[in-house]
C-alpha cells in the first residue's frame, strides 16, 4: 500500500512538491518486493531550482550569520523530534531497507546522538586567537560556513548517513540540497519534514534545507553545478570517482565516504568465544550491507578448523526473515539486482577454489521466496589472489584466509586499495596496539567490532575516501577557516622609502 503522504516529497524553497514533469519512482520493500511508496523523480530543472534556492538562502545571510545558539537549538529540537517519532521512523527504515526493527531503532538513536553532539559542538565553537608577537595586533582564526552543500547518501543506513551530513552542515550555517538513495528515500523525507518545522521556528529563510529525490543523474547535477560549493558523498567507488571528477570542474570541496574490504584479524591468543561471536556480527549484521563489515577474516592457522567449524555452525543458525518479525536476526538484501551481484561473487569465488562452509544460497522457507534473501555464507580456503578478497561484496559473505606471523597478517590486511575499518583480536595488549598502529585504516577496533560514537572521526584511508565525518573534523568539513588580522593603531611602515 503506497504511503500517500510521500507523493509530493521534493522539498524546494520551503515547499513540498512533485517532480516538474510528474515523473515518479516506486519504492520497494525488499522483504516481499511490494511497492510501499511512489515518490517523485526530480528533473534537472528541479535540482537546479533547489540549488538556486539554497544559494539565495545562503547569500541572504541570516542563517549563516545566525547566532550559534540558534543553529544549535534547531539541531537539538530535531534530535527531540527524532526520538518522538522513533517507532515510526524505525518501522519505515525496516520497510525500506529490510533491516530488523531493532536495527532501525538503533539507527534512530544514533542519528539522534549525532544531532545532539553537533548541537553541543556548534554552541561552543569560538575559533581561536593567534599570538603573532605584536601587542598592537589582534589575530584570530574563525570558522565560517562553506556555502551551498550537496549531500548524497547510500541505501544501507539512510537516516543515519544523512544525519552525519545534515547536522554538521546546517549547524555550521550552510544551506543544503540533500539527495538520498533512490532505493531507500523514505526516512530522509521524514527527516526533512522535521527540519522544515524546526528551521521555520528558528526563522531560517526558505531554501535553507532542500531535498531532491532520484537516481545517480540527480546526484550528478549536484556534483557538477557551479552554484554548489561542497559535495559530501557516501556510496560506492565508481560513483564517488565520478563525483570527484565532476566537482573538479568548479573546484568544489569534496568529501567522500566510500567502500571497504575490512580485515578482522584473529590471533591464536584471542578470546575464542568472543572472537567467533563478533566475527559473525562483523560480517552478517544487516546481511553484510555495511561499509565497515568485517568481511575478511584473517585467522591464525592454529585456530583454523576449530574456529571455522564453530563459525559455520553458528552462521547456519542465523534466522533470516522479515525485519518486522521480532524473531528475525537479519533481513534480506536491498534489491534483486544487488542479490544477483552477491550471488555472482560467491559463484566466482567457488570457481576460484574457495570452499563453502555455510550458506551459499537462498533460504528455502516459502514465506521468504518473494524477498531478496540470501543465507549467511562462509567461504574457507581463500587467499589474496582471489577476486573476492580484492572487491567489496556488500553482502552476507565472510571469507577466511590463514596466517602464521604478525608481520605477514599486517601486510595481508593492508594489501588492498581500501582502508576503512577493521579489527584485531588478541589478549596481548602490546600486540593489539602494535598491529592497530600499522593498519592503514580509518577505524581499528581491538577486541571489538562495529562500535562508533559521534565524538570520534569516521572515514577511510586510501580509496575508502577522503575527509572525515563525525567528531570535530566532521564539522570542519563544512567550514572554511578564515584568519582575521587587525592592526589596532596603524602607522606607516616605510617599506618603500619614497
Ligand atoms: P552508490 O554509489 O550506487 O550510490 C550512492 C548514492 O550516490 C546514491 O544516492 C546514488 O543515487 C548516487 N549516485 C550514483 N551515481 C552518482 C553519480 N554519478 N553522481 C552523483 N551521485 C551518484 O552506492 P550504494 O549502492 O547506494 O551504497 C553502497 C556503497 O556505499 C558501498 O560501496 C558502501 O561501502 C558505501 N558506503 C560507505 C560508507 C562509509 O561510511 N564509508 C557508508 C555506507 C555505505
Amino acid at each position: 500500500m503506497p504511503l500517500a503522504s510521500d507523493a509530493a516529497s521534493l522539498f524546494i524553497n520551503g515547499e513540498w512538491t512533485e517532480a516538474s514533469d510528474g515523473g515518479q519512482r516506486a519504492v520497494v520493500n525488499p522483504f516481499d518486493a511490494s511497492v510501499i511508496a511512489q515518490v517523485p523523480e526530480a528533473t534537472t530543472d528541479d535540482v537546479d531550482r533547489a540549488i538556486r534556492a539554497a544559494r539565495a538562502a545562503f547569500d541572504e545571510g541570516s542563517w549563516a550569520q545566525a547566532p550559534a545558539a540558534r543553529r544549535a537549538a534547531v539541531l537539538t529540537a530535531t534530535a527531540e523530534a527524532l526520538q518522538e517519532q522513533r517507532e515510526e521512523l524505525a518501522r519505515l527504515e525496516t520497510l525500506d531497507t529490510g533491516k530488523t526493527l531493532e536495527e532501525g531503532r538503533i539507527d534512530v538513536d544514533d542519528a539522534t546522538s549525532v544531532f545532539r553532539y553537533y548541537a553541543a559542538l556548534v554552541a561552543t565553537e569560538a575559533g581561536r586567537a593567534v599570538d603573532v608577537g605584536r601587542p598592537d595586533v589582534v589575530s584570530r582564526v574563525v570558522h565560517e560556513p562553506v556555502g551551498v552543500c550537496g549531500l548524497i547518501t547510500p541505501w544501507n543506513y539512510p537516516l543515519l548517513q544523512i544525519s552525519w551530513k545534515v547536522a554538521p552542515a546546517l549547524g555550521a550555517g550552510n544551506t543544503v540540497v540533500a539527495k538520498p538513495s533512490e532505493v531507500t528515500p523514505l526516512t530522509t523525507v521524514r527527516l526533512f519534514r522535521i527540519l522544515q518545522e524546526k528551521l521555520a521556528d528558528a526563522g531560517a529563510p526558505d531554501g535553507t534545507a532542500n531535498l531532491v529525490l532520484g537516481g545517480g543523474a540527480v546526484g550528478a547535477v549536484l556534483a557538477e553545478h557551479p552554484l554548489v560549493d561542497l559535495v559530501s558523498f557516501t556510496g560506492g567507488g565508481v560513483s564517488g570517482r565520478s563525483v570527484m571528477r565532476a566537482a573538479a570542474e568548479t573546484v568544489k570541496k569534496v568529501a567522500l565516504e566510500l567502500g571497504g574490504k575490512n580485515p578482522n584479524i584473529v590471533f591464536a591468543d584471542a578470546d575464542f568465544d568472543a572472537a567467533v561471536d563478533f566475527a559473525l556480527s562483523a560480517a552478517f549484521v544487516h546481511s553484510g550491507q555495511v561499509c565497515s563489515a568485517g568481511s575478511r577474516l584473517l585467522l591464525h592457522r592454529s585456530l583454523h578448523e576449530r574456529f571455522v567449524a564453530e563459525l559455520a555452525r553458528r552462521a547456519e543458525l542465523i534466522r533470516v526473515g522479515d525485519g518486522l518479525d521480532k524473531d528475525s536476526e537479519t533481513g534480506p538484501l536491498v534489491t534483486a539486482e544487488h542479490r544477483a551481484k552477491v550471488e555472482a561473487h560467491i559463484a566466482g569465488a567457488l570457481a576460484e577454489g574457495a570452499i563453502l562452509r555455510a550458506g551459499g544460497g537462498r533460504p528455502l522457507e516459502p514465506e521468504l521466496q518473494d524477498g531478496f534473501f540470501l543465507r549467511p555464507t562462509v567461504l574457507d580456503g581463500c587467499h589474496a589472489g582471489m577476486t573476492i578478497i580484492r572487491e567489496e561484496v556488500f553482502g552476507p559473505v565472510l571469507t577466511v584466509e590463514l596466517f602464521d606471523e604478525e608481520d605477514e597478517v599486517v601486510a595481508l590486511a593492508n594489501d588492498t586499495p581500501y582502508g576503512l575499518a577493521g579489527a584485531v583480536w588478541t589478549q596481548d595488549a602490546g600486540r593489539g596496539e602494535r598491529v592497530a598502529a600499522r593498519l592503514r585504516l580509518g577505524t581499528v577496533w581491538i577486541n571489538d567490532y562495529h562500535p562508533y560514537v559521534p565524538q570520534a572521526e569516521w572515514g577511510g584511508f586510501k580509496q575508502s575516501g577522503t575527509g572525515r565525518e563525525l567528531g570535530p573534523s566532521g564539522l570542519h568539513e563544512y567550514q572554511e577557516a578564515k584568519h582575521i588580522w587587525r592592526t589596532v593603531s596603524p602607522a606607516p611602515q616605510r617599506w618603500f622609502a619614497g
